[in-house]
């Protein structure tokens, strides 16, 4: 398992690669977002660890590029401040999580055993819904025969609701099982990988499949707008 940090405060570089070569992690470090790219798109990675503020090119920047590369290694992004907008724009520019700085060692471990352990599939059986279906070998969604790519978290995130169908899943459920985290903060995020999902997944189709529940939470269902 080989994962990529980029982050220019070499304090926290060092404590990165020093932590997880510990877990037994192969480690490479950039501390600029132009090496970032360079590595993030020449090496095969399992994972990367972008801090958002970087001389040259910023963790935003590298990430939209990568993605739009087709590159669709989990991404991890480190952000300083505890905005709202710092995280939901780091999860429209196809991040897979983030942490805010500083953060607690056991939680960047937990963080990056769950992303990596998305990253290896669990099943190769398809998981079906109405006429929504998963393949988890490709980590893709398809629905009305039409490929609708997802990020590895959003993957999750559907698998999850999936196996669950037309029962309440709450939000506190849902962290549990997702990112397999409990965190009050989380709910925001939550809302915004629904968000996400309902563009990709019911935008356009007759039948809505991603349903609040108000009060409680979300569900899997087939029902007509
Ligand atoms: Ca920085």
């Amino acid at each position: 398992m080989r994962i990529l940090v980029v982050e220019d405060e070499k304090k926290v570089a060092s404590f990165l690669k020093k932590g997880l070569q510990a877990e037994g992690y192969a480690v490479d470090v950039a501390y600029d977002g132009a090496e970032g790219s360079y590595l993030a798109e020449n090496v095969d990675y399992d994972l990367i660890i972008l801090d958002i503020l970087l001389p040259n090119k910023d963790g935003i920047e590298v990430l939209k590029e990568l993605r739009k590369k087709g590159i669709h290694t989990p991404v991890l992004l480190l952000t300083a401040r505890d905005g709202v907008e710092d995280k939901v724009l780091g999860l429209d520019s196809g991040a897979d999580d983030y942490l805010t700085k500083p953060f607690a060692y056991e939680e960047l471990l937990a963080r990056v055993r769950a992303l990596m352990r998305r990253g290896e599939g669990e099943g190769v059986r398809e998981l079906r819904y109405a006429d929504l279906v998963l393949d988890p070998l490709r980590r893709k969604a398809i629905r009305g025969g039409k490929e609708i790519e997802l990020t590895t978290r959003e993957y999750s995130l559907l698998e999850y609701m999936i196996r669950n169908p037309e029962k309440v899943l709450t939000r506190a459920m849902i962290a549990e099982h997702v990112w397999d985290y409990t965190f009050d903060t989380l709910s925001n995020v939550i809302d915004v990988y629904i968000n996400h999902l309902r563009n990709k997944i019911d935008r356009g189709f007759p039948k809505r499949l991603i349903h609040t529940v108000r009060g409680a939470g979300y569900m899997l269902k087939e029902e007509e707008t």
